[in-house]
C-alpha cells in the first residue's frame, strides 16, 4: 500500500504555533461578532476562527507564509476579545504572536517597513538612552515653528503624515528615567512597598501619569521604588513577532525587579501589565533558571488599579461629584480579566459612573496598529466614539496610555467637549 507524502509545515520550529494551541478551536464561530476586524470587514479570513484556520493550513504545509497570510494576521489587533468570547478556552493571543514570529522569520517586508521596524523595535525600544535622545529631538520638533508650519501649510496632509502626527504622543519636559533608583516614601501608616514599571513611551510621554501613580500609591501608604535597570516591557516586540527581543527585555526586567524587596510590581499601563504577566510563557523552554525567575516575577505583577482595589483605597480628601464613563482597555479586560477594580476606584473617588454600550470593545489603538493599519483603526475608533458620545458625560476614563492617545484623537475628530483621563489621574485629583 502506498501512502501520500504529507507536505512539510510552512513553519520553522522556533516559536511555532503548536497543535496544542490551535487544535482547541472547535470552529463554533462564537468569537466572530466579538472581533473588531470581522465587524468592519465581514470576512471569515479576518475573524479569529479564520485566522486560526490559516495558521493550521500553514502548519500543515497547505498555505505559504505569503502576502495573503501576512495581510490577515497583520490586521489582527491582538485585542483578545475573541479569548473572552471563546467557550473552548483557545489561547488566541499565543497563536497570533507565534504566527507573527513565523512571519518575522520567513517573510520579507518592503524595504522601508524593515528599516523602520529595525530602528523602532531593534534599537529605540531596546535602549533607554537612545530613546531619550530621540524623544528630545521629537520634543524640539513638536515645540518648534516647523511643526506648526507643516501642519498649517497642509504639507503633512500632502505627505500622508497628518494622522500619524496627530496620534504621536506629546513628549514631556522631564523623563521618568531621571528618577530611576529613587524610593518615594509612603504617607501615613505604611502598608507596604511596591516597584513601578515606568514604561518606554510612559517615561517620555506620560511622565505626568507616572508621577500621579507614585503620588496615589504614596497616599495609600506605600513606599514606591523605581528600579534602576528596568526597560521596556517588550509588549510591542512580542506583538510584532520579535520574540527574541521581547525575551531580552523580559529577562532584563525580571532581574531588575527581583533585586528589589517589594510586595508587588505595578504598572499603570494595561498593555505593559499584560505583557509582564505573560513572561512565563515567553521564557518557557529556555534556561530553567529564567523560567523560575519569571514565575516569581509574574506572581507579583499587578495593574495599579487591581492592586489598589485589592488593598482597599484610602478615601480621597475631595470626593468628585461628576459623571464619568469608563472604557475597558482590551489588555486589562480581556487579557488580565480586570474589569471591576477600575470601576470600584472611580466610585470610591466619588465619581458617578455612566456605562457606555460595549465598554470592552477595542478603540483601535492596539500598540502601533493605528499607524500600521490606519483605515481599519479609524473605522474601529468611529464605532467606539458613537458609544462614547451617546453617554453625554464630560469625562472619559480608561487605564492604558495607548487607549488615551487614541480616544483623545477620537474626541478631537468628533469635536466633543470631553476630557480623556486615566483612572489614576482621577484619583490623583481627588487626593
Ligand atoms: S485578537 Fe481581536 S482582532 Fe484579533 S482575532 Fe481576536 S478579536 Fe479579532
Ligand atoms: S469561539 Fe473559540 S472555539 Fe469557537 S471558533 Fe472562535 S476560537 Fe474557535
Amino acid at each position: 500500500m502506498t501512502t501520500t507524502p504529507q507536505p512539510a509545515s510552512c513553519f520553522t520550529a522556533t516559536d511555532k504555533p503548536t497543535w496544542e494551541l490551535y487544535s482547541t478551536c472547535i470552529h463554533c464561530g462564537l468569537c466572530l461578532s466579538a472581533c473588531p476586524t470581522y465587524r468592519v470587514l465581514g470576512l471569515e479570513a479576518d475573524s479569529p476562527r479564520g485566522r486560526i484556520y490559516q495558521v493550521l493550513l500553514a502548519d500543515e504545509g497547505r498555505l505559504p507564509v505569503s502576502d495573503t497570510f501576512v495581510t490577515h494576521i497583520d490586521r489582527c489587533l491582538g485585542c483578545l476579545a475573541c479569548q473572552t468570547a471563546c467557550p473552548s478556552g483557545v489561547q488566541y493571543g499565543h497563536i497570533v504572536e507565534r504566527a507573527r514570529a513565523q512571519i518575522e522569520q520567513q517573510y520579507r517586508r518592503p524595504w522601508l517597513a524593515r528599516r523602520v521596524r529595525e530602528f523602532v523595535y531593534g534599537a529605540l525600544l531596546m535602549d533607554y538612552q537612545k530613546l531619550a535622545r530621540w524623544a528630545r529631538r521629537l520634543r524640539s520638533y513638536q515645540r518648534s515653528g516647523v511643526a506648526r508650519f507643516l501642519r498649517a501649510s497642509g504639507s503633512l496632509k500632502l505627505l500622508g503624515l497628518d494622522e500619524m502626527e496627530a496620534l504621536a504622543p506629546r513628549v514631556n519636559q522631564d523623563f521618568t528615567f531621571a528618577e530611576f533608583g529613587t524610593v518615594f516614601p509612603a504617607e501615613g501608616e505604611r502598608r507596604g512597598r511596591v516597584a513601578l514599571l515606568a514604561g518606554c513611551v510612559g517615561s517620555v510621554a506620560f511622565d505626568d501619569l507616572n508621577q500621579a501613580t507614585i503620588r496615589v500609591l504614596q497616599k495609600n501608604g506605600l513606599d514606591v521604588i523605581l528600579p534602576r535597570g528596568q526597560g521596556c516591557c517588550g509588549a510591542l516586540h512580542a506583538h510584532a513577532g520579535r520574540r527574541d527581543d521581547a525575551r531580552t527585555l523580559a529577562r532584563r526586567n525580571v532581574r531588575a525587579f527581583l533585586e528589589m524587596e517589594c510586595d508587588a510590581i505595578v504598572t499603570s499601563s494595561a498593555g505593559c501589565g499584560s505583557a509582564m504577566k505573560d513572561y512565563v510563557e515567553l521564557l518557557a523552554g529556555g534556561d530553567p533558571a529564567d523560567a523560575e525567575a519569571a514565575r516569581a516575577f509574574v506572581a507579583k505583577v499587578r495593574d495599579v488599579t487591581e492592586f489598589l482595589a485589592e488593598i482597599g483605597l484610602r478615601p480621597p480628601s475631595h470626593a468628585l461629584a461628576g459623571k464619568v464613563t469608563y472604557q475597558d482597555p482590551c489588555h486589562l479586560a480581556h487579557a488580565q480579566k480586570v474589569r471591576s477594580a477600575p470601576r470600584e476606584l472611580l466610585r470610591a473617588a466619588g465619581a458617578e459612573l455612566v456605562e457606555m454600550q460595549h465598554p470592552d470593545y477595542c478603540c483601535g489603538s492596539a500598540g502601533v496598529y493605528n499607524v500600521t493599519q490606519p483605515e481599519l483603526a479609524t473605522a474601529i475608533l468611529a464605532a467606539k466614539m458613537d458609544d462614547v458620545a451617546a453617554t453625554g458625560v464630560p469625562v472619559l476614563v480608561t487605564a492604558n496610555t495607548g487607549c488615551m492617545l487614541q480616544l483623545r484623537a477620537g474626541v478631537a475628530q468628533r469635536g466633543l467637549s470631553m476630557e480623556v483621563k486615566h483612572v489614576i489621574e482621577v484619583l490623583d485629583a481627588a487626593y
